[in-house]
């Protein structure tokens, strides 16, 4: 086991930079997960890791050790691929010690070291088969198995799921947190989609274009965005965000919404770019008037007759746990995701209240920092 720590770390394919100053500090025994939309960078900085690709600049350390010159069978690593070719000809215990074999491990070592992690990933009955009478997710544990019999310092994973059905995803990834809480391993785990960067990982690292732009646990990244484009990024449905201006004492108070309630004289508003008043529980310092972008996700939204704004329902889709709705509220399509059965029909009206203590606003300007609200 061994941290991970990347300073500055950059990198460019010819002329074209890809990685511009990447810093991220991994402790040991950490599941952190790689996330950001395709071509961000991820699998580069994985490879960077890895040793499969060479550093532009800056520094990579595993375990207190620069490795930027050290061959990557020499790093102490596993990586576990999206394609995860096993060997058709050989048993599940033979493309499991293979490495170990080549490496020239005794025969003996192999085979314990290989029972062994048969074990941990439920594999015993099947080590005799071939690949081709093993069930997708037992290919995709032999695969992990490769990985650890090694027992490398630091397990990377690239996209080790994506190949699989959705069903068979959500249960390997839970198998690969047990594996985690088994092993107490350091893990990275490069994947672009958040919603298995949120389950799995102790701490999210968010890319985008070649950068960092938030570290966190999960529900961190979730309540506390640092900016627009993570707070768009992680959960689904994705947040809803409403460009307009914050109202404290001024323009709020003549802005009357859909439903022809006026701002409270006085309380913190926010007026959306048609007219529309949307509750805030207070605002920045000396912001009143100042253009931002109202930021609300799906869940909280509720259907409130008496103080919600009137919204024209588009779509109902009910999940049978929960009914999300597409409607127009304040001149756009927002989201809203309801635990309570929702009996409304598309072209009907839906009194929509957003709860003003869950609102979020971001800087309309440059990278939409999130803004800090005083109630
Ligand atoms: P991600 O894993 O986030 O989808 P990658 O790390 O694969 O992103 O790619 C980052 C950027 O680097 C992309 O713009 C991609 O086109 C580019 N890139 C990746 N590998 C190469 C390569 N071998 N040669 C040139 N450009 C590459």
């Amino acid at each position: 086991m061994a941290s991970v720590t990347i300073h500055d770390l950059r990198k460019s394919y010819g002329a074209t930079p890809v990685i511009h100053g990447v810093s991220i500090d991994i402790r040991d025994g950490e599941f952190v997960t790689l996330v950001g939309p395709s071509g961000c960078g991820k699998s580069t900085l994985l490879r960077i890791i890895a040793g499969l690709e060479d550093v532009g600049g800056g520094e990579v350390r595993i375990g207190g050790r620069v490795v930027n010159d050290v061959a990557p069978k020499d790093r102490d690593i596993a990586m576990v691929f999206q394609s995860y070719a096993l060997y058709p000809h050989m048993t599940v215990a033979g493309n499991m010690g293979f490495a170990l074999t080549l490496k020239g491990t005794p025969k003996r070592a192999v085979t314990e070291r290989v029972a062994r992690a048969a074990e941990v990933l439920g594999l015993t009955p099947v080590l005799d088969r071939l690949p081709r009478h093993l069930s997708g997710g037992q290919r995709q544990r032999v695969a992990m198995g490769r990985a650890i019999v090694r027992d490398p310092q630091v397990f990377l994973f690239d996209e080790p799921l994506s190949n699989l059905d959705a069903k068979l995803r959500v249960q390997m990834r839970t198998e690969i947190k047990e594996l985690h809480q088994r092993l107490k391993s350091t893990m990275i785990y490069v994947t672009h989609d958040q919603i298995e960067a949120m389950t799995m990982a102790d701490r999210i690292v968010v890319m985008r274009d070649g950068i960092v732009e938030q570290v966190g646990e999960p529900l961190e990244l979730y309540d506390r965005p640092a900016n627009r484009f993570v707070a768009g990024f992680i959960g689904s449905p994705a947040m809803n965000f409403f460009e307009g201006r914050i109202a404290v004492n001024g323009e709020g108070h003549t802005a009357v919404n859909g439903a022809g309630h006026m701002a409270v004289n006085g309380a913190a508003s926010f007026v959306t770019k048609d007219g529309t008043v949307l509750p805030l529980a207070g605002a920045p310092p000396d912001s009143d008037g100042r253009a931002a972008v109202y930021g609300l996700r799906p869940e909280h939204l509720s259907i409130d007759p008496e103080r919600g704004i009137p919204a024209q329902v588009a779509v109902v889709e009910p999940t049978g746990s929960e009914t999300m709705v597409v409607a127009r509220l304040a001149g756009q399509e927002v989201v809203g995701v309801f635990r309570d059965r929702v009996t409304v029909r598309p072209g009907e009206t839906l009194p929509l209240r957003p709860d003003p203590s869950a609102a979020h606003l971001f800087d309309a300007e440059g990278g939409g920092r999130r803004l800090t609200i005083l109630s």
